[in-house]
């Protein structure tokens, strides 16, 4: 049955008060540092304000990517654990099937289901030559200043242990990411001493035999599923390309990459305790990314994007012509600069 989602409630900016207004330092996660980075009024109307978005998120892609994750962590990256039922309860689970009055799953997307599968095959397939055993899926990080999951903990015959982040993506940048990657803050706060204590602790590993970090990239296939194809044929035609990028340890760079974090909580903790004000960007990355509206962009600009797209008159080669508008009185700013210094 369709499960009825749960009602939010939302808060104004208006309304608005800080829990305390003593700055303090509290976990954040990558994501969330993300969103400060890419615009902080974004951030506090999610995690402060809790104002209602004007769309909820586009969570297909994100959702693929979690079914995705859950069919490896099911699994525990072994290929020989895998079937139909982990397939299909990862489906449900994130809403591309569901249970239907007789029991039998419906399928939402079809789309989607066989790229999952495609995926999560392509996945296994590369597990399964690399033989790395796995310590542990899901491991979560809960210290002072960072929160967060690390999707799997795995070790080589020699006990030599490796820390792998999994991603999926629909754009392949092979050679973006071997440039990029011994600087990801994600990949780095990962790899902090702090963690790779934490992670010693519980699963009895030696520090020295941390090697690094892998980085491990699924793509989308965007092939189109042909009438009554069966999974594995539809796998066979369309195999997902799959990376793994080898990050090793004495690459990364966790202390620049820490102190950076560390600001971001200060700037963070200022703004939750009412003492600065969230900047607005509004660069197209920020207020535009992806070619979608930001979901805030109402508390923005003072109007749904498609209700202020039809408004902005738009000229092309085949409906332009003179331009004269009638004078109107120009209105001046009543912001004096000199005030606001
Ligand atoms: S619309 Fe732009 S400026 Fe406003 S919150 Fe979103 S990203 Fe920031």
């Amino acid at each position: 049955m369709l499960e009825v989602k749960e009602q939010k409630e939302y808060g104004t900016i208006k309304d608005w008060k800080p829990e305390s207004t003593t700055p303090k330092l509290f976990p954040l996660s990558y994501s969330a540092s993300n969103e400060l980075e890419t615009c902080e009024f974004k951030y506090a109307c999610r995690k402060m304000y809790k104002v209602e978005p004007d769309i909820e998120d586009d969570t297909v892609a994100l959702r693929w990517g979690s079914a995705c994750h859950k069919i490896l962590e099911d699994t525990d990256w072994v290929a020989s654990n895998f079937n139909l039922d982990i397939y299909d309860n990862a489906l449900v689970e994130y809403g591309f099937k569901l249970k239907g009055e007789s029991g039998k799953l419906l399928i939402l997307d079809e789309q989607v289901c066989y790229g999952v599968y495609a995926a999560a095959v392509s996945l296994l397939q590369l597990a399964k030559k690399q033989k790395l055993e796995t310590v542990a899926c899901e491991f979560e990080i809960k210290l002072p200043y960072l929160y967060g999951f690390i999707d799997r903990i795995c070790k080589e015959e020699s006990g030599g242990w490796w820390i792998q982040d999994l991603k999926t993506s629909a754009r392949i940048m092979e050679a973006e990411l071997a440039a990029r990657l011994i600087r990801d803050k994600q990949l780095n706060l990962y790899a902090l001493p702090e963690v790779i204590e934490m992670i010693c602790n519980q699963y009895n590993l030696e520090a020295e035999n941390f090697r690094g970090v892998r980085y491990t990239v699924a793509f989308k296939t965007k092939a189109k599923v042909k009438t009554k194809e069966k999974l594995k044929d539809y796998t066979e035609r369309n195999q997902p390309k799959v990376l793994d990028f080898e990050i090793p340890a004495e690459k990364l760079d966790g202390k620049t990459i820490l102190s950076e974090h560390l600001a971001k909580i200060t700037r963070a903790s200022k703004l939750r305790a009412g003492l600065e004000t969230p900047i607005r960007n509004y660069g197209s990355n920020s207020c535009f990314a992806y070619n979608k509206p930001c979901p805030y962009f109402s508390q923005c600009y003072g109007k749904k994007a498609e209700e202020l797209q039809s408004e902005i008159k738009l000229m092309t080669l085949d409906n332009a012509k003179k331009v004269n508008t009638p004078i109107r009185e120009v209105k001046k700013p009543d912001v004096k600069i000199e005030n606001l210094f």
